[in-house]
C-alpha cells in the first residue's frame, strides 16, 4: 500500500486522501448529507431529542450522537446524551466528555497534584530562605546550647545509683 493511502475510518476502504478529508469521498458526501439532515432537523423541526433527530435523518443513534456532539451549535440544541469518555458508563455531561462524578473526581486529582507541586515549592522556599540566612549567632545560640545541655542532663541515662 503507497504511504499516501488511508483506510476510511467509516467504511474501511483504502483511498487516497485529499487534503481536510478524513473519510473517503463517498462516505464524506454521505456524512455531509447526513450532517445537512441533522441540521434541518434541529433547525427547521425542532427536534431535541438525539433519538428524534436519528429517526428522522434515518441515522444510526451513534451516529446522530457524533454528529451533534461535533457541531457546538447543535449540541447547545440536543443534548448528543454520549457516555463518559472515563467510566463508559453514566452519561457524560452536556456539552462535555465526562459525567458530573469523573469530572469532580479529576477535578480532584488536579487539585491535589496542585496542592502536592504547592507544598514543594513552599518547602524549597523555607530551605533556601533558611540557608540565605545561616546559622543562628550570639545570645539566642548560647541560650540553645545551655537549654540543649541541660535536657541532656536531665536525660542523662549513667545509671550513679547502681554504683
Ligand atoms: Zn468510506
Ligand atoms: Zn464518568
Amino acid at each position: 500500500m503507497a504511504p499516501e493511502l488511508m483506510k476510511c475510518p467509516s467504511c474501511g476502504k483504502v483511498y487516497a486522501p485529499r487534503a481536510g478529508k478524513y473519510m473517503c469521498a463517498q462516505c464524506a458526501v454521505r456524512r455531509m448529507r447526513i450532517i445537512s439532515l441533522v441540521e434541518e432537523a434541529v433547525e427547521k423541526y425542532g427536534k431535541s431529542s438525539p433519538e428524534d433527530v436519528a429517526a428522522f435523518a434515518g441515522v444510526p443513534l451513534h451516529e446522530a450522537k457524533a454528529i451533534i456532539n461535533e457541531s457546538g451549535f447543535l449540541s447547545s440544541k440536543v443534548n448528543p446524551d454520549l457516555t463518559c469518555v472515563r467510566c463508559k458508563q453514566r452519561p457524560a455531561q452536556p456539552h462535555a466528555e465526562y459525567c458530573l462524578l469523573c469530572r469532580l473526581e479529576l477535578n480532584r486529582d488536579l487539585d491535589s497534584a496542585r496542592r502536592d507541586l504547592a507544598a514543594k515549592v513552599a518547602s524549597n522556599a523555607k530551605r533556601r530562605s533558611e540557608m540565605a540566612r545561616g546559622r543562628p549567632t550570639g545570645l539566642t545560640s548560647e541560650m540553645g546550647k545551655k537549654r540543649a545541655l541541660a535536657v541532656v542532663r536531665r536525660v542523662d541515662p549513667t545509671p550513679k545509683g547502681r554504683y
